[in-house]
């Protein structure tokens, strides 16, 4: 497979693109590696790399006769190079330096039947020195140039703008994770924004701009799905829940997880993060594969609201690997705020003492909004919520303000 007529023609290419001479790459073919030195010299004397016609020239009183028209020949019958891609250009420096490494490593075994341990040691040594090889130079060139970055100048003169499909709530393809406790009613609000973008209505009083919703839909039974989107009256919304006879969604982390980039462009809603993965929650090596999915998925021009659990304990603390709101870009969540009749002041569990006054009772109210991670402006929301219809927009003046009041900090 790495044949003479390989080297010679990555030779060919390497004439093209000086900058591979100082690749990593050292073939095996005699005749090739006379080049590589003679174009070493070459370099060591003019401090450049020499072109083809340049290098004939300088081979000509290097080489004995039969040899120089050898490489001659060689190199000028090599005109192909070019078809060599980029990565079969890395591919073959690798390869050509594990072979060179085997073949080390062949040598220093010796050839006795049974070599000694320092010997093993010695071949060991050069094998994982073929593996750990940093890559190579040219590679390095390419990311650093100055010439690919861009710079503040020139992004300020593009005009983009953030697209919200919600205002201020659900940035256009971005990944976001709305996270809150178990039957706390993150189904029924995705259902709620879903049915809104689909339409193009307004959601708890904020635009939102019309665009295709796809709710996968992995963790409720289809009666309560099928309940609520009636409630709703969602006739826009696509549903794809895991009873679909014709095919059920794959999971994130199933190979086809591809066919997601398939569906009609706009927003996928994922219900739940943790139903639609076979991985471990908590390890963050399975939430970053997960969650660079969802990247790809966001980046082929989806808008992804992934729902979370929380711990019951605490809405507020993350269930799991902190991978998943690290690769989050945008984060949001539903959480109840308890207030105290008598003080107003939030009730928190253990937290009674600040109460011991007061009479017990309670006004239940719920946030929605960002927390913590974002790339985006926090905002919050207010809500009500009513089981025949679902969640409400809060009007009541006095409620709003003492809610105001104690979550200024966020
Ligand atoms: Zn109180």
């Amino acid at each position: 497979m790495l044949t003479k007529d390989i080297e010679f023609r990555f030779l060919g290419l390497a004439f093209q693109k000086p900058e591979l001479w100082s690749g990593g790459y050292e073939p095996l073919d005699p005749m090739a590696v006379s080049v590589v030195e003679e174009v070493g010299a070459y370099h060591k004397k003019y401090g450049e790399y020499p072109n083809l016609k340049t290098f004939f020239e300088w081979a000509k009183t290097r080489y004995e006769a039969q040899e120089f028209s050898y490489v001659k020949k060689n190199l000028t019958e090599s005109d192909l190079s070019e078809t060599f891609t980029e990565a079969q250009v890395k591919d073959f420096i690798g390869l050509q330096r594990l072979r060179k490494s085997i073949k080390q490593a062949e040598n220093l075994l010796g050839t006795e039947a049974s070599p000694s341990s320092k010997q093993i040691k010695a071949a060991q040594e050069a094998l994982a020195h073929a593996i750990v090889e940093p890559e190579p130079a040219c590679e390095a060139e390419e990311v650093f140039s100055e010439s690919s970055l861009q710079t503040g100048k020139e992004l300020k003169k593009l005009d983009i703008k953030i697209e919200w499909l919600i205002d201020r709530l659900i940035p256009k393809e971005s990944i976001i994770l709305i996270s809150g406790k178990g039957g706390i009613g993150k189904t029924w609000l995705s259902l709620q924004m879903a049915h809104a973008i689909s339409k193009g209505l307004s959601f708890m009083g904020l635009k939102t701009i019309k665009t295709p919703v796809t709710y996968v839909d992995f963790e409720n039974s289809l009666p309560v799905l099928v309940d609520r989107i009636k409630t709703l009256n969602s006739t826009d919304v696509f549903f794809w829940h895991t009873t679909n006879s014709k095919l059920a969604p794959p999971r994130l982390d199933s190979n086809g997880y591809e066919i997601y980039k398939t569906l009609p462009k706009g927003v996928l809603i994922f219900d739940t993060l943790r139903a639609a993965h076979a991985g471990d929650e908590n390890e963050s090596r399975d939430m970053a594969f997960i969650m660079n999915r969802l990247k790809e998925i966001r980046d082929a021009g989806y808008t992804v609201i992934v729902l979370h659990h929380t711990a019951k304990a605490n809405s507020e603390v993350f269930k799991g690997s902190t991978a998943i709101r690290d690769l989050a870009d945008h984060s949001l969540s539903l959480h109840e705020i308890k207030l105290c009749v008598d003080c107003d002041k939030p009730i928190k569990d253990g937290l009674t003492n600040v109460h011991r006054e007061c009479s017990g009772g309670a006004d239940h109210y719920l946030r929605f909004g960002t927390q913590e991670k974002t790339r985006y402006k926090p905002f919050q929301t207010f809500l009500s919520f009513n089981p025949a219809a679902g969640f409400m927009q809060l009007t009541n003046r006095g409620a709003l303000a003492k809610l105001l009041r104690i979550t200024k900090e966020i």
